[in-house]
């Protein structure tokens, strides 16, 4: 594995040359460091060199690297699945959570947000395929499950999530990402500014299809 700032520096640039051939404002896709299963020494690293925003799936061992860090200027965004029990620390510790799916977790959020943060920031976690096991919500059903979160008083919706189905074809990486912007622009009513999809492996599709913000863990840090 490179350096780690060597790999940010390429996967910077990476994003930089998606923009410009898509046609992207420059500097408009930012970059979300998925630091899963790698120490807070990396994470200390990256942020000298300006990197601020990091994702984490994992509350317990995300807990251990956001109080090692407390004193420092750090985004921390929660990208995990949501259990219930759970909501009430990541609503006290993380500043974005990615995956919200359910009214309910939603409504815990909000809830546990203690009031001198502010808001949270939350995506819907939008999923293309039926599989129950996995997170998110059918796109037929983002409207409604909009219109029941917007009145949460600690919450701050700021877009859509998506994890599509995995391939390696780009063109049918686009199209699945394509389906997750159209309902981005049917569903915002201009208070929402964040798309988050695309990993490492399909982040020049995300980005052709109007991602925002990209979640690199492998990219940056190397093999889990
Ligand atoms: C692990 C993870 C990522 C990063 O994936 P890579 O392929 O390692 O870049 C992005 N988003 C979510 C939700 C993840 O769980």
């Amino acid at each position: 594995m490179k350096d780690i700032l060597t790999n940010l520096h390429i996967l910077l640039q990476r994003i930089r040359d998606a923009e410009q051939t898509y046609h992207r404002v420059p500097g408009s896709v930012s970059l979300l460091a998925v630091s899963k299963s790698h120490a807070s020494t990396l994470i200390e690293t990256l942020l000298g060199a300006q990197q601020h925003d990091f994702g984490e799936n994992y509350l317990q061992e995300a807990l251990i690297k956001i109080s090692a860090l407390e004193n420092k200027q750090l985004t921390w965004h929660f990208i995990g699945p949501i259990q219930s029990k759970k909501a009430p620390l990541i609503a006290q510790h993380f500043n974005w959570v990615h995956t919200v799916s359910r009214f309910k977790e939603a409504q815990a959020l909000s809830e546990h947000r203690p009031q001198n943060l502010g808001h949270l920031n939350i995506c819907i976690q939008v999923k293309l395929d039926n599989n129950p096991k996995r997170g998110g919500v059918v796109p037929e059903d983002v409207p409604a499950l909009i219109e029941v979160i917007k009145p949460l008083p600690l919450l701050r919706l700021r877009g859509l999530m998506t994890i599509p189905p995995f391939s390696e074809d780009f063109e049918q990486q686009r199209k699945y990402f394509s389906l997750v912007k159209t309902l981005y622009e049917q569903v915002n009513d201009g208070t929402m500014d964040t798309l988050s999809m695309g990993m490492t492996s399909d982040l020049e599709a995300a980005i052709a299809e109007g991602s925002t913000m990209v979640r690199i863990g492998t990219g940056l840090f190397g093999p889990r």
